[in-house]
């Protein structure tokens, strides 16, 4: 029976819309359990009723005609109780509802399983047979276990076939969801990313000139390793050097022996340049696919990235031309930040990515040039999204297709509100970030990745409060070198000095692990991450700490943050590589001076430990994002759990309270660097807790400073009081969100204002 269960998902899969999905399924299953029909009703919500949308057995005339109305019937029977229903004799049971459209009389047996998706039923798989009989256990459960994995190819191939009814009249405000990657609202043309290079598509054929096409390639790759150049280049003014090095680890693998030689040996074996190249790319990016590392598996994907480029050099002579029309959005199965370097930063109005979460790289990036990103829209049919109209809203993760006359005329009011909003909200440039009552609340930068900070004044930033180190270290082939760090670290110190700049120190492992550090584990966001590599290897960590003592001589702006520390032990030893990193600098006649040294508190241990941590260094800073992940329980990255994931949630709020309160008793200020510190629902909370600075990207400094402006901080601690007695997020959400709008602040947190 698994033979035959994998055999039916497996093609359900591959159906190209869902009318083919529901056929393949109904003849499939019918065979399977030797019955005379099978059927799928699927639930449609409008109509309030089960239509008949597939039957193998039933009068096929009466596909997409039978409706029967919710509640009613055994189907509705078992759509309502979401159970398995296994009934020898339908006609006598009391919800038995006779239908002549399919001549269903002449059934007795009925079994009928739901069709389940995230809580919500589908629709309902029925099978019947002629003479009286109840199915075997062994059916049931056949049954039910292959309507629990049909529920994410229905919803599929039902977004996918759907698009054109789904998008155009009568049914208004149908949307795809996913979840916000980053806020804002966008109207724009769909430009699906790689749609010129199909490697797949590419058969085998024989070489007619061996010669020629083995100088054809090696042309292609050549004008890719020039593409790749030219696109280092353009984005060299918006990323740092450091990050762009994305793309020197893409050249090495151009230029690196194997692909191109195992390509023309293909080739010298008889195949043509794109037959080679399609098998000599499938069998590279194969070897990282199978890799349990999630950083490892993004290495088959740029291999295959690069696949589809040399193909598009090799298609045609002249290079790959998108007109990218004026307000483009970058759609794609996975956006890359190569793709999104190709789009001319004044087209790109935003992304939609079927994968990926709102901490996904793309997603970082989008939200500090402030475009507007959804992330993880699982049901996306990227193919068939290519030029159509788009609207993205990456406040509420939604992205709407070829949107009716209305739905378009209601975003277009809500984007132009956005603009009013977002240029007064630049009218606070230059303004202090203190309540109205005249507590100031510095603002800091969160960076690491992205040159953030070109257009925002002195005023506007006290520092860096989190400079994520470990993205340098992660488009690298290796460890970068000690004196490769000092320029790093240098550059960022002598940008902002004398304000105050955070270097954290290498939060490795969990979702960024380094390709040439591989860590094979069951759970890495419980495993080896962040100081616990730091302590199995000091080597590693003396080097960083040594080049950002380097890097900080007559600046002295430098504060060294260590991350997911969970216990005293950690941050001692720590402190003394710290200070023998610093005494041995010396020694070498380096001026160094002893930084600041502060923890994140982003494990629920270090938070009941706070005082004793505190006692210990010279500052605290909340990471929220993983104290969230590990308060909860819920992976920050899995979108099946995504809903879960609530900074907002009162245990977060009462760890914070409970950190503010232990600092205070050794006077170390605590910030918060976690994305929590950008949400504008959160300030008031953050601002009623006394904490003593905010770190965030750069697209939501303004807005946050906005909202630190609008309340004193006697309001805010009330506000505050109020949400740490509530019961869950949804509560806390909705209650600051009412706060937001009575002082006029709604655009803050949704579209419109
Ligand atoms: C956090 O966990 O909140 C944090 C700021 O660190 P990162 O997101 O880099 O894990
Ligand atoms: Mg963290």
């Amino acid at each position: 029976m698994l033979d035959t269960l994998h055999r039916i998902v497996k093609e359900v899969n591959a159906a190209p819309d869902l009318e083919k999905a529901l056929f393949t399924i109904v003849s499939m299953v019918k065979q399977a359990i030797d019955c005379d029909v099978c059927s799928v009703y699927l639930t449609d919500a409008e109509t309030r009723s089960h239509v008949l949308a597939a039957t193998n057995g039933l009068r096929e005339e009466a596909v997409g005609k039978v409706a029967l109305p919710l509640g009613r019937g055994l189907v509705g029977l078992v759509a309502e109780r979401a159970e398995p229903l296994n009934i020898s004799d339908a006609p006598g049971h009391p919800r038995y509802l006779r239908i002549t459209e399919t001549g269903e009389a002449q059934y007795r047996g009925f079994l009928g399983v739901p069709i389940i998706q995230n809580r919500k039923v589908l629709g309902v798989l029925v099978v019947r047979q002629e003479a009286q009989r109840e199915f075997t256990e062994d059916e049931v459960t056949f049954l039910f276990t292959l309507a629990a994995q049909l529920a994410g190819a229905i919803t599929m191939a039902r977004a996918s076939g759907e698009l054109d009814t789904l998008t155009t009249h009568s049914r208004g405000a149908r949307y795809l969801e996913g979840r916000p990657g980053s806020t804002g609202v966008s109207i724009g043309t769909g430009i699906v990313a790689y749609r010129l290079a199909d490697l797949d598509a590419i058969p085998d054929r024989a070489a007619d000139d061996m010669e020629g096409e083995c100088n054809a390639f090696r042309a292609a790759v050549a004008a890719v390793e020039d593409d790749l150049r030219t696109l280092q280049d353009r984005l060299a003014g918006q990323i740092p050097a450091e990050d762009n090095a994305l793309f020197d680890a893409l050249l090495l693998m151009l230029g690196g022996d194997t692909l191109v030689t195992e390509t023309i040996e293909l080739i010298e074996q008889g195949q043509w340049a794109p037959g080679a190249l399609r098998q000599s790319i499938h069998a590279h990016a194969q070897v990282f696919e199978n890799m349990e590392d999630v950083y490892l598996r993004e290495r088959a994907s740029d291999i295959r990235d690069l696949g589809r480029r040399i193909l598009m050099h090799l298609q045609s002579d002249s290079p790959h031309q998108v007109d990218y029309p004026s307000a483009t959005i970058l759609v794609g199965e996975e956006v890359s930040a190569v793709q999104l370097a190709e789009v001319p930063s004044e087209c790109l109005a935003g992304i939609v990515s079927a994968t990926g979460s709102s901490s996904s790289h793309v997603a970082i990036l989008a939200r500090a040039m402030g475009i507007p990103a959804v992330m993880g829209v699982t049901d996306l049919p990227v193919n068939r999204i290519g030029e159509r109209e788009l609207i993205i809203d990456g406040y509420r993760g939604r992205v709407y297709l070829s949107p009716s006359v209305s739905v378009r005329a209601e975003y277009e009011r809500l984007a132009e509100e956005e603009r009013a909003l977002t240029a007064e909200a630049e009218s606070l440039r230059g303004m202090p970030s203190e309540s109205t009552d005249g507590i100031a609340f510095p603002l800091h930068l969160n960076t690491g990745l992205v040159n953030d900070t070109n257009s925002l004044s002195n005023d506007d930033i006290a520092g860096i409060g989190l400079y994520r180190t470990e993205l340098p270290f992660m488009v690298r082939d290796r460890f970068p070198a000690e004196s490769v760090q000092v320029l790093n670290y240098r550059r960022v110190l002598e940008g902002f000095a004398p304000r105050p700049v955070i270097l954290r120190t290498l939060d490795i492992g969990g979702d960024k692990p380094l390709p040439y550090f591989p860590i094979k584990e069951q759970n890495p966001f419980l495993g080896w991450r962040g100081v616990r590599i730091s302590l199995a290897h000091p080597e590693i960590f003396l080097t960083q700490v040594r080049a950002m003592l380097r890097a900080a001589v007559d600046l002295d702006n430098l504060q060294i943050m260590l991350p997911m520390i969970s216990g005293v032990a950690e941050v001692d030893e720590l402190k003394m590589l710290i200070t023998r990193a610093h005494d041995e600098l010396l020694e070498e006649g380096y001026a160094v001076s002893m930084p600041q040294i502060g923890v994140m508190i982003e494990v629920p241990s270090a938070v009941y430990m706070i005082e004793e941590l505190a006692r210990r260094v010279d500052f605290v800073s909340v990471g929220t994002n993983d104290l969230t992940q590990y308060l909860l329980a819920v992976d920050r990255n899995n979108s099946r759990v995504a809903e879960l994931f609530d900074d907002l949630h009162p245990a977060v709020l009462r760890s914070l309270e409970h950190v503010v309160r232990g600092a205070r008793v050794f006077n170390r200020p605590v910030g918060i660097c976690g994305e929590l510190a950008g949400n504008p629902l959160a300030t008031i909370l953050l601002m009623g807790l006394g904490v003593d600075s905010l770190s965030m990207s750069a697209g939501a400094l303004m807005k946050v400073k906005w909202v630190v402006r609008s309340f004193s901080v006697l309001r805010a601690r009330q506000l505050l009081q109020a949400a740490l007695r509530m019961e869950d997020a949804q509560q806390v959400r909705r209650f600051m969100e009412g706060a937001l709008d009575d002082m006029g602040l709604g655009g803050l947190f949704r579209p419109g204002r």
